[in-house]
């Protein structure tokens, strides 16, 4: 399988391989990558995956994007490693929540978040591309609080790369700062910074921006529309679907939204034949997706602070992946379609994209007031407690869904991680699992650096392993 850059708009497109696409993230041109062609598997493939164990369909599920980038033993000795320490034998067990309605708990990872669900097996991959080729990478990310610990967890102890993760200095919980303070990983630096999240933005565009030093470390991020991050999350919905009784029957799902990666896959299970009746988008207050499928209309508005922070997004990055293919899969006409979002704040969308947008998506967007509602009720009805992020999915499944077709709601993260919004809804503050009950005992390193580009660029020089001399 090759992949393609959504906005190459070249006669005769570049195709790349896997682990290419793996390595660059995001295309030279600005496009996110996307397969050539779509893997299809017959009923009777997936009917074989049942009873298998979360590994093996994951095995099954990503060979045929992986091409011959890992061999099968070895892609099957990443997903072993990469899902070992996942705190529930299932590795993403369902509940049932009522008759038809069921919630895939996706934080039994070791951030208590989805993306450790994509993370732990993109760091090992990343491991074994660079090691073959006898290099390494320096990671520099900023993060908002939330998704910090997963990339770092997902790249601790990992031989070819070193991990730089900027927060801002008092403005993230204690649970956040410590769950990247207290990793003991040599590789792994996370680094305060005395001012706010979009200051910590800036300072990681400018090190990318500072070409002598990106290649000096050869700089990468891991970000989210990474390709290999989308196939990892492919298999969850076939997990799902095949324990509820795909192919021989159609199930949905609802899945609380922000950059549209968890979602867009599920849009990719469906396309390689899981009989996927309705994809629900979920949003909080920040709606522009829902807006879009239900005014039509794809308008940027402010993002405001919501009591789900993940989902605090107004440009979903890997809806241009869909985008991509409501406009026939023409790298120019999406590049011009980006172009004028980011300079007007509004996509151009026609009649024709919308009505298949429509067939291809539902949504359902729901307040912070409907959210706490939400939490409350399904804890004092069904005796389950939902996380801010879940509830909105699990409100926006109690309304899209429909008779006879089994509904799944992703459960994107643990309540523990979210507790202030918990307490508020019923009144006490959820525990942490187990494996993390000591983390605000154990020992923290903790670095301030002041809020210029210099202070940090100094101190990756200092603590980043050389690229040469990688031992194999
Ligand atoms: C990242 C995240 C989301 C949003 O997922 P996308 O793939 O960005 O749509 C939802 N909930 C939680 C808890 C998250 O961490």
């Amino acid at each position: 399988m090759y992949y393609v850059s959504t906005r190459d708009n070249r006669p005769w497109p570049e195709r790349i391989e896997f682990e290419e696409t793996l390595l660059r993230g995001l295309a030279p041109d600005g496009g996110l990558y996307v397969p050539d062609q779509w893997p299809h598997f017959p009923p009777d493939y997936i009917r074989a995956m049942r009873g298998k164990s979360y590994a093996e369909i994951a095995a099954r599920v990503m060979a045929p994007f992986i091409g011959t980038a890992l061999s099968p033993p070895q892609l099957d000795r990443v997903l072993a490693a990469a899902y070992r320490d996942f705190g529930h034998e299932a590795v993403a067990p369902l509940r049932e929540i009522a008759s038809d309605l069921w919630l895939m708990e996706l934080f039994h990872g070791p951030t208590l978040a989805f993306k450790d669900y994509a993370l732990q097996v993109v760091g090992r991959l990343f491991d074994e591309a660079l090691l073959k080729r006898k290099s390494r990478v320096t990671i520099i990310g900023a993060t908002s609080g939330d998704t910090g610990s997963a990339a770092i967890e997902a790249s601790r102890d990992r031989a070819a790369a070193d991990i730089f993760m900027l927060y801002p200095v008092g403005r993230i919980s204690d649970v956040q700062r410590r769950q990247m303070t207290t990793i003991a990983s040599p590789n792994v630096h996370a680094v305060g910074i005395e001012g706010s999240f979009d200051d910590c933005q800036d300072i990681v565009k400018a090190l990318f921006a500072d070409a002598p030093f990106r290649a000096a470390f050869n700089l990468s991020a891991m970000n989210s529309i990474n390709w290999a991050r989308i196939v990892a999350q492919v298999v969850y919905y076939f997990v799902a679907g095949v324990a509820l009784g795909a192919p021989d029957r159609t199930v949905s799902f609802t899945v609380p939204t922000g950059n549209f990666g968890n979602i867009y896959a599920g849009h990719v299970a469906r396309l390689m034949g899981l009989p996927i009746e309705q994809l629900v988008i979920a949003s909080n207050r920040n709606d522009i997706l829902t807006r879009y499928i239900t005014d039509g209309t794809m308008v940027l508005r402010p993002v405001e602070p919501s009591l789900s922070p993940s989902m605090d997004i107004q440009v979903s990055s890997n809806f241009e992946r869909v985008y991509f293919e409501l406009r026939g899969r023409d790298g120019r006409a999406v590049t011009e379609g980006m172009t004028r979002f980011r300079t007007t704040g509004a996509l151009p969308v026609s009649t024709a994209d919308l009505k298949e947008a429509r067939r291809l998506f539902a949504a359902y967007s729901c307040d912070d007031e409907a959210t706490l509602a939400e939490i409350a009720s399904t804890w004092r009805k069904d005796g389950i407690l939902l996380d801010p992020h879940s509830a909105v999915g699990v409100a926006a499944a109690r309304v899209r869904r429909s008779a006879g077709v089994p509904m799944i709601a992703l459960a994107t993260a643990h309540p523990a991680k979210f507790p202030d919004a918990v307490e508020k809804a019923v009144g006490f503050r959820p525990p942490l699992p187990a494996r993390l009950a000591d983390l605000m005992q154990r020992k923290e390193r903790i670095v301030k650096l002041p809020n210029d580009v210099k202070s940090v660029q100094d101190y990756v020089r200092a603590h980043a392993r050389p690229l040469k001399g990688v031992a194999a």
